[in-house]
């Protein structure tokens, strides 16, 4: 059996990898197809070294630096994508996503930031909150942290590994906006509003009401 000097060559890190992980912050590791029930996808894996989250880019089509590619960037929700969650619209999102650049071609960041950057398990705890009377901000302060800790700076780094300077951005949320613009890319918007159910109605209009979300909830007083 192999071992010691006759490891096959994939087991070792190539010199390659050993200069990215020392001089990028965000570094591609590791690609691979993917054929899904939305399309048929390659999916590019990055590590965020300060943290060790793994972020995913998952593409579809060709990738054209050139022109303006689709582009969603959506953060982790384990409720949502794995139980269904009514209680948010994250499953409804990242899905109409995936069948847009499926169909269109494109990219969706997938940033493991779970719960705007808070953790799953403070999410839960947040949920109770809410479930007592706070809404989504509200509960987020109580439990000592801001009404949205995500960063898009990882963002940044994986569209810069595609050499992408100019998207189309699926989003409702003007921090994604800013957070892209302040660092040079050239942004259009297109809006992302789906999922909207009687249980997640009322987070949807705090995040309007209070987060800035650029959404629009018919001819009520919510209207924006
Ligand atoms: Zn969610």
């Amino acid at each position: 059996m192999s071992k010691g000097s006759n490891l096959h060559p994939s087991a070792a890190p190539s010199l390659e990898l050993v200069a990215k992980l020392e001089t990028e912050s965000v570094p591609f590791i590791a690609k691979a197809h993917i054929p899904s029930m939305f399309g048929d996808f390659r999916v590019y894996g990055f590590l965020e070294k300060q943290t060790g989250k793994e972020h995913l880019a998952i593409a579809s089509g060709e990738i054209d630096a050139r022109k303006r590619v689709n582009l969603r960037i959506h953060s982790e929700c384990w409720t949502g994508e794995v139980l269904g969650s009514q209680r948010c619209d994250c499953r409804a999102q990242l899905e109409a996503a995936l069948r847009h650049i499926a169909q269109f071609g494109g990219l969706v960041l997938y940033l493991r930031q779970e719960g705007r950057g808070i953790g799953l398990l403070n999410k839960l705890k947040a949920y109770t909150l809410q479930d007592h009377g706070l809404d989504t901000v509200e509960a987020n302060h109580q439990l000592g942290f801001e009404d949205d800790m995500r960063s898009y700076e990882c963002a940044v780094e994986m569209l810069r590994f595609f050499g992408i300077s100019k998207v189309t951005l699926l989003t409702n949320n003007p921090k994604k906006l800013e957070a892209l613009l302040a660092r040079g890319i050239h942004v259009n918007r297109e809006g992302h509003q789906v999922g909207q159910t009687p249980q997640n109605l009322f987070y949807l209009k705090t995040k309007a009401s209070k987060s800035g979300h650029l959404m629009c909830f018919g001819d009520d007083e919510d209207k924006r």
